[in-house]
């Protein structure tokens, strides 16, 4: 089964008006693999702004959003607000919020249930810390993060996993695509044995952890990476050689 290679840039709490004009710029210069999916999260103030610049093969996307669809939830916003504004796409569980904002596996695969129930797609992130991989705990993990949300989900064709192994987020330490693949390798067999064959051979594993313009390449040759999830070098216009890492391969 074919998995379309796909890009997403997160770019975090960052930028401005006169910055995301220059990411569209490059964005819209390109050019950009046609067989390549791309989507960029955006903080939820500019979500309108950049939605009505983006060219047309370029998705936004939210980089979070809560498990109901309203109430007394202050500072929250809901994935039928994302569909409200026209958008499909939301980031949920990434490490940031998992660490920083104390969401848990069960919180986070909540939000990843409701957002989908709601009509989004979702990126959905796991990976493991320092401190875990050098204890031999990574698939423990990751194994665990993944089942939190595969018991709710009803719907995999509007889910893309994102491994991104926590020490590599931000740091300039890449996992090694040898050390990426054998992550993803063990993911897709998870998914194999806990959810079904076909689902795992559909569901697109995207890796992220300080993928630049010169680690994307090699990254992208291995057989079960469909594809980056990028922070740092989504705002940057390196980030269009990471959205055509897999042409030719
Ligand atoms: C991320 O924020 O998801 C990420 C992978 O960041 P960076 O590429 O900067 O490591």
């Amino acid at each position: 089964m074919s998995r379309k290679f796909f890009v997403g840039g997160n770019w975090k709490m960052n930028g401005d008006k006169p910055t995301i004009d220059g990411i569209i710029e490059f964005l819209e210069n390109g050019p950009l693999d046609p067989d390549t999916e791309v989507v960029v999260g955006v903080p939820a103030l500019y979500l309108e702004y950049v939605r009505d610049r983006l060219p047309k093969n370029v998705c936004a996307s939210a980089q979070n959003c809560y498990k109901v669809a309203k109430g007394a939830f202050t500072g929250e916003i809901s994935p039928a607000m994302i569909k409200d504004i026209g958008l499909n796409w939301v980031i949920l569980g990434h490490s940031e919020r998992r660490n920083i904002f104390g969401e848990d596996d069960e919180l986070v695969a909540d939000k990843i249930a409701h957002a989908l129930d709601e009509g989004l797609s979702v990126i959905a992130c796991i990976g493991e810390k320092l401190e875990e991989r050098e204890a031999g705990q990574t698939e423990e993990v990751v194994y665990r993060q993944t089942k939190a949300f595969a018991d709710k989900i009803k719907d995999w064709s509007r889910v893309v996993i994102a491994y991104e192994p926590v020490w590599a987020i931000g740091t300039g330490k890449t996992a090694t695509p040898k050390q990426a693949q054998e992550v993803h390798k063990k993911l897709r067999q998870w998914l194999w044995d806990n959810v079904c064959p076909s689902v795992s051979k559909g569901t697109r594993i995207i890796y992220g952890g300080s993928v630049t313009a010169e680690n994307c390449k090699e990254l992208a040759k291995a057989a079960d990476i469909d594809g980056f999830l990028v922070g740092g070098a989504s705002l940057k216009p390196d980030f269009v050689q990471i959205v055509n890492a897999n042409a030719g391969n």
